[in-house]
Parts: C-alpha cells; sequence; structure tokens
C-alpha cells in the first residue's frame, strides 16, 4: 500500500491542511490545499474514492473545487464518497456558494455513502469506521488489503473504540494536535494510543502551530516509536 502526503498540517498553519491518498486512488480528506497538491502530481482524475472524516472546512472545503477541476479535467467515471451524515447537502450547497453549480453541471455522477460504524468493500479495499469524539461528528478510518492495514484518526481524541480499531496496523496516521483541548488529541496521547494500539509506525500530523513541537516529541518517545512527522509528498509504503 502506498501513502502519499499532499499536506500534514492543521487549519491555520503555514502548510497544506492534512490530506492523503492511497494508491493514488483513494483521496483522504480534501481540505482547501487538496486540488493545488492533487494538480501538482498530475493525478486529479485517477481518484475513486474520497474520504472525509468530518466536515470541517480544513478537512473538506476543497469538495467543490475538486469536483468541478475533476469534471474540467475530463472525469466520465463516477465518484464515491464516503463522510458523515449531511454529506449529499454539503456537496449540494458548498457547489452553489463556491461556484454557482449543481451536481448537474458535472461530467460524472457522485455516490455518496454515508458512514457510520459498518463495514464497506470498494476496490478489493476493506473500511472499517469508529466515530471519535470532535466538536463536529468525525469517523476514525481502518483501511485493509493485502493483509496491510493503515489507520487515520480523523480529529478527535482517541477511544477504546478507535485504539481497538487501530490494533496491529501498520501505519496509524494520527491527529495530535495539542495538550489541553478537549475535542483534539496531541502528542503524547497519540503516542499513547500506538503503544495501546501496537501500531508498527506512527505518523502525527495537524499538529497545533503553537505547540512546542520538539519538547513534546521527546516525551512521546518514551512512550512509543517509532514516530514521523510527514511533510508534503512524503510517501511510505507499507
Ligand atoms: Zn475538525
Ligand atoms: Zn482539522
Amino acid at each position: 500500500m502506498k501513502i502519499t502526503f499532499l499536506g500534514a498540517g492543521e487549519a491555520w498553519g503555514n502548510e497544506p491542511n492534512i490530506s492523503f491518498l492511497v494508491d493514488n486512488k483513494i483521496l483522504i480528506e480534501c481540505g482547501m490545499h487538496t486540488v493545488l497538491q492533487l494538480q501538482k502530481l498530475g493525478i486529479i482524475k485517477n481518484i475513486k474514492v474520497v474520504y472525509l472524516s468530518h466536515l470541517h472546512a480544513d478537512h473538506a472545503l476543497g469538495l467543490p473545487a475538486f469536483l468541478l477541476c475533476s469534471s474540467e479535467e475530463g472525469r466520465g467515471e463516477e465518484i464515491k464518497i464516503m463522510a458523515p451524515r449531511g454529506i449529499d447537502k454539503y456537496i449540494d450547497d458548498s457547489l452553489r456558494i463556491s461556484y454557482n453549480k449543481e451536481r448537474k453541471n458535472l461530467n460524472f455522477e457522485i455516490k455518496t455513502i454515508e458512514i457510520k460504524e459498518m463495514e464497506i468493500k470498494i476496490e478489493g479495499y476493506k473500511f472499517l469506521f469508529s466515530k471519535i469524539p470532535h466538536s463536529f461528528p468525525c469517523y476514525s478510518i481502518s483501511i485493509t488489503k493485502n493483509g496491510k492495514k493503515l489507520v487515520y484518526t480523523g480529529d478527535g481524541q482517541p477511544t477504546n473504540e478507535t485504539i481497538k480499531l487501530a490494533k496491529n496496523a501498520d501505519l496509524l496516521i494520527a491527529e495530535a494536535y495539542a495538550e489541553g483541548f478537549e475535542n483534539h488529541s496531541s502528542i503524547i496521547r497519540a503516542a499513547r494510543m500506538a503503544k495501546e494500539s501496537n501500531a508498527k509506525l506512527l505518523a502525527m500530523v495537524h499538529i497545533f502551530r503553537k505547540e512546542n513541537v520538539e519538547e513534546k516529541l521527546r516525551e512521546a518517545v518514551k512512550i512509543f516509536s517509532p514516530i514521523i512527522l510527514p511533510k508534503e509528498f512524503d510517501v511510505i509504503w507499507i
């Protein structure tokens, strides 16, 4: 499984928002910088499935631009969009508010899948979801194929259920925002989650721009290693 980071940043930092590709086919999160990053790779037409952990702008507001750009670039094939409840209204409202467009202006169909705690199989991948406490309805996702397992937390504080979802993950991509926020995880919590779930590798993302990263990482590596802090266009194979 090939994971390509398009960004790993938080909502208002100086890096592109958290977003990554699985095998250049599955797009995870579509924030404000995602279209630009996909265009740099020249692969916007290749995306078959989009997953949005929740509908905060830094995770979802790139969607209308993604849809219209894909159409303009010649996409004809249906796209599947997996996201929490409300995704259909979100697509319609965001297309209208951003560009005064509707779905009928696109050259392809959109199939939406409202996620809950469920199992879905698409393109040989198995997807599992677990709700994670955040200020917006949000889900963690597990993606497995050919015995390899990737887990991404989305935004929020890890729970026993999300730790269970991440059990023995080959790669855990965890939100690590900052200490002291009720609706977010932190560098220390992400390290604990990786240890408790017996993950093989931890990638910390969505770190608050004002967090003291060095100091917290010194503590975190005593709890779990290896830890990486991915940057845009980093690639990890699992
Ligand atoms: Zn959020
Ligand atoms: Zn966020």
